[in-house]
């Protein structure tokens, strides 16, 4: 019998690095591994990293210098701390964290943590272990699965990687080069996870990859099926009741899965759809493969199929070139679509991209103001849509205790914290909730008997909130640091 170790792991970035933390927990609790929620009591650190901007992968160093800091603690009362890099830091950087942070005993790449009782094993026997390899084993064959107590202990409502990679090299962007290659999980391997998720009460699922929607795993058929193909699969499970989808391309946004918005009631009527930019001239430099043209025309078929569907983006300001009037077109893209939230940040330029040696770098400054002021129209965007949920009638499914004793908090189906007075034993239901105040990006509501949701989606043949949202001053329309942080981490 494993004797039992404290394992803490930290996830930054995107909900793929948060999906691989709680694999990698899985993969060491038959190792003895305990997760516990904070370092200073732990055997082993995991920092599970990003590399998307500058300021995410500084961040891990000054993180290190806590970690170092703790494990010194450990040693002089006797106690021997492991601390490991994973995710894409790890991948693009490999050795040279060591040599930047000596405290580090193990790396390892996005691609290698099915592989993590071994390099534990190597770091112990070598004093340091590094392994970056994009290995040709699938490690999602090889992880172990929580138990149900774990499972329903982190929620109900799940993610699960069914993408991986990605193939568009778009020229901001270091993802193809830290996660590989495009790969699609077997549909029967996705499925098989999701009947365990909702055999321990997960009640929504939202499918996750780099390029979610260029998705094209192997079918019970032995023949790709689509995105599409797949969330109708999904939809028939037993006691999954939402689906949800992220991150989306625009080039990939097929046929199928557009009427899959229309044909499936289980797809939530959110997507987040990344644009980047409204200018042509940028979209071509970022090799984004569409145009502003391309992208509102697909705005306009998705809305058809689903005409309440709620639209989430990302925005990238200041890539290299980019005029006034480049980001002009951006904040008017932003109004012509009316989005209920996007993230948005300034371009940071990420070596071995071709955007980082591009002439013509936006000075910092600049981007700064420009990121605020696109800041204060998607916020004055997301606060129309808060407001033409006032007095609907929604489907909640809730999932924790709320801030306050006797509150509990869910998800609106367009993704929306929604907090209500009622019982906890709600949490893990679906009910429905009429929406009464919005304030801070959450909504507040009250129970109602019954949910007039659908019929009001039949209803409108265009949601309400697009026709208020274009150029409207908000009164408080910056959300402060520390909740835009956790929005650009959480989506809320
Ligand atoms: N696959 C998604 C897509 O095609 O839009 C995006 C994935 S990326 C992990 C998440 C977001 O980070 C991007 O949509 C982009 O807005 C932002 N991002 C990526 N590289 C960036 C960079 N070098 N500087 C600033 N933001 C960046
Ligand atoms: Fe990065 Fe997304 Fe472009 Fe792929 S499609 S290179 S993940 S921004």
């Amino acid at each position: 019998m494993n004797k039992t170790r404290k394992l803490y792991v930290k996830s930054f970035g995107c909900q793929m690095n948060v999906y691989d933390s709680q694999r990698m927990a899985d993969t060491l609790a038959p190792e003895g591994y305990v997760e516990i929620s904070s370092a200073g009591a732990a055997d082993l650190i995991i920092l599970n990293t990003c590399h998307i901007r500058e300021k995410a992968a500084e961040k891990i160093y000054s993180e290190l210098g806590r970690m170092r800091r703790l494990k010194e603690a450990a040693a002089a009362a006797g106690r021997r701390v492991v601390i490991a890099v994973a995710g894409c830091v790890a991948q693009a950087e490999g050795e040279e964290i060591i040599r930047r942070a000596p405290a580090v005993d193990l790396v390892f790449g996005p691609q290698s943590y099915h592989r993590l009782p071994d390099l534990l094993a190597r770091a112990e026997r070598d004093g340091k272990a590094v392994d970056t390899e994009f290995p040709v084993d699938d490690k999602f064959d090889r992880l172990a699965s929580p138990s149900s107590a774990v499972t329903r202990g982190r929620g109900v409502a799940a993610f699960v990687t069914v993408q991986e990679g990605c193939d568009k090299f778009c020229t901001f962007c270091v993802v193809p080069y830290t996660r590989g290659a495009e790969m699609s999980r077997p549909v029967i391997k996705i499925v098989a996870e999701i009947e365990r998720l909702a055999e321990a009460g997960v009640r929504e699922v939202t499918l996750i990859g780099q390029n979610v929607n260029a998705y094209h795993g192997e079918g019970p058929d032995e023949r790709p099926w689509s995105l599409a193909r797949l969330l109708a699969r999904c939809a028939a499970l037993p006691g999954i009741d939402r689906l949800r989808y992220t991150t989306s391309h625009p080039r990939d946004m097929a046929n199928d899965l557009i009427a899959a918005h229309r044909d499936i009631p289980k797809i939530m009527p959110q997507l987040h759809l990344p644009v980047q930019s409204g200018s042509d001239r940028v979209l071509a430099a970022m090799k984004r493969r569409h145009t502003r043209a391309d992208y509102l025309d697909l705005v306009g078929r998705l809305r058809e199929a689903r005409p309440d569907l709620a639209l989430t983006s990302d925005f990238i300001v200041g890539f290299p070139g980019e005029t006034d009037e480049d980001f002009a077109a951006t904040l008017s893209l932003v109004d012509e679509v009316g989005y209920s939230g996007a993230f948005s940040f300034k371009y940071s330029p990420r070596p071995g991209t071709p955007g980082a040696n591009m002439s013509a770098q936006v000075k910092e400054q600049i981007k700064s103001e420009r990121l605020a002021r696109l800041q204060a129209a998607i916020d004055n965007n997301q606060a129309a849509f808060n407001r033409s949920c006032v007095g609907r009638t929604v489907d909640v499914l809730f999932e924790r205790p709320g801030r306050h004793p006797g509150q509990i908090v869910g998800r609106s189906p367009y993704l929306q914290p929604v907090q209500v007075e009622a019982p906890a034993s709600l949490i893990g239901e679906i009910a429905a909730v009429t929406i009464t105040e919005v304030a801070s990006n959450s909504l507040f509501g009250v129970l109602a008997s019954s949910s007039r949701y659908d019929t009001e989606v039949a209803e409108h043949s265009a949601p309400a909130w697009r026709h208020h949202s274009a150029h409207r001053t908000d009164p408080s329309p910056n959300l402060p640091s520390q909740a835009r942080e956790k929005f650009e981490r959480t989506g809320v």
